[in-house]
């Protein structure tokens, strides 16, 4: 894995939607829902762009963001995970929650150190540490049921150590960290004087009644840890990217440092009608957890009876299945064939690991994206099924 050829190339998402719509194939790859969001939101967003009683929202908001954003998020995460947090101190606004991961890495991952994550991550981890001139090093998380080996990951804490990257809900593998696995990394971060990064983006696309623990929901976590979300998954909008981070003031305070000179402030339109969604999301947490629920289902039945070993996850947008029973090849080059051959497109999970022979495992794996319309995942199947 080259991490700085991996901060320059299209990534991997962007790729495979590209090569998804040169081919006419259906698009499984990049995780993002094929319905727009719930109206009144939208309406939300108009509103707050054009209504003056609402506004304006037009100009530069703050630095941290827009107040109303700010006391949302934080009366969110009190009512719903019972974390309390100060919305003048506590809750920064971002560009997406991939603007929080960058500053928040670019402010604690000093050059020549090690960043330490599991494997299969998101994309950006290992290229922001390369941009930071930090060394990713990784645990892999391995099928049946991708549980993290915290021992491992523990025994890799150094003097070297500046920063652990956690994610739960976890993309690609949908694990949902327990209480007890974060505490136990949460007590060794303290102990050596780390800071975690905690990404929370899928927090409310969890099934089966599996509960979310957020990482500052975590005893001693205040003073170790920063927690990364967003609105695009929750609300089924990734293209807004309103994000934000959530720690103690004097964390935060070290992000929005770099914060300020990525972007400076973030729109402040849509973070508007975010703070109207997390006031009161209208039962609409609940509805796309049910129709994502029942899309995982129908995506790992149906990827099943098309030969592959599918591993239904506990949360988020992506099933991942297991190739080595219909080929022999890559991941990867399975991943080009199905895309230009069969009509659909997916992720191989390689590209989100260092390729080690630790991983070799996960070579074999393959990211189906279930956040779709029924009618485009039952096409996908067909179209899978006809290529047997
Ligand atoms: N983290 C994870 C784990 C993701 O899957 C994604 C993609 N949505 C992001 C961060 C980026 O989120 P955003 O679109 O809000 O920047
Ligand atoms: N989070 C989405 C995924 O994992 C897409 C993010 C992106 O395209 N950068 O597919």
């Amino acid at each position: 894995y080259d991490t700085a050829a991996a901060a320059v190339l299209p990534t991997i998402y962007e790729r495979t939607t590209a090569a998804a719509m040169a081919a006419g194939a259906i698009n499984l790859g990049q995780g993002f829902p094929d319905d727009e969001g719930p109206q009144w939101l939208l309406r939300a967003a108009a509103e707050s762009i054009t209504d003056p009683t609402y506004g304006p929202n037009n100009q530069y908001p703050p630095g941290l963001g827009l107040p109303v954003l700010r006391e949302a998020v934080a009366s969110h995460q009190a009512r719903r995970f019972g974390v309390r947090l100060d919305p003048q101190h506590q809750v920064m606004a971002t560009t997406g929650a991939t603007e929080g991961i960058a500053a928040t890495m670019l402010a604690f991952a000093a050059p020549d150190s090690d960043v330490l994550s599991f494997e299969p991550w998101y994309d950006s981890y290992g290229s922001i540490a390369a941009l930071a001139g930090a060394r990713l090093r990784t645990v892999p998380l391995s099928a049946p049921d991708f549980r993290p080996d915290v021992a491992t990951l523990v025994s890799m804490i150094s003097e070297k150590t500046s920063m652990i990257l956690l994610n739960t809900p976890h993309n690609p593998t949908g694990t949902v960290f327990t209480a007890d696995e974060l505490g136990q990394i949460v007590a060794a971060a303290r102990k050596h004087d780390v800071v975690i990064m905690c990404d929370e983006v899928y927090e409310h696309l969890v099934f089966d009644g599996v509960q979310h623990t957020p990482i500052l929901a975590v005893d001693g976590a205040e003073d170790v840890a920063v927690a990364v979300s967003s609105a695009g998954k929750s609300f089924s909008v990734t293209g807004w990217k309103v994000g934000w981070v959530t720690g103690s003031a004097e964390l935060v305070n070290k992000v929005r440092g770099v914060k300020q000179f990525l972007s400076f402030t973030s729109g402040p339109a849509y973070q508007w009608a975010v703070a109207q969604g997390l006031e009161d999301d209208r039962g609409f947490f609940a509805e796309n957890q049910a129709a994502l629920q029942a899309g995982r289902d129908h995506l790992a039945e149906g990827l099943a009876a098309a030969g592959l070993t599918p591993y239904a996850p506990q949360a988020g947008y992506f099933v991942l299945a297991d190739i080595a029973e219909v080929t022999d090849r890559p991941a990867a080059e399975f991943c080009l064939d199905l895309a230009r051959d069969v009509g659909v497109a997916a992720i191989p999970v390689s590209a989100l690991t260092l390729g080690n022979e630790a991983s070799a495992d996960l070579d074999r794996l393959v990211r189906f994206a279930f956040c779709k319309e029924r009618s485009t995942l039952d096409e996908a199947l067909r179209r899978l099924k006809r290529s047997r």
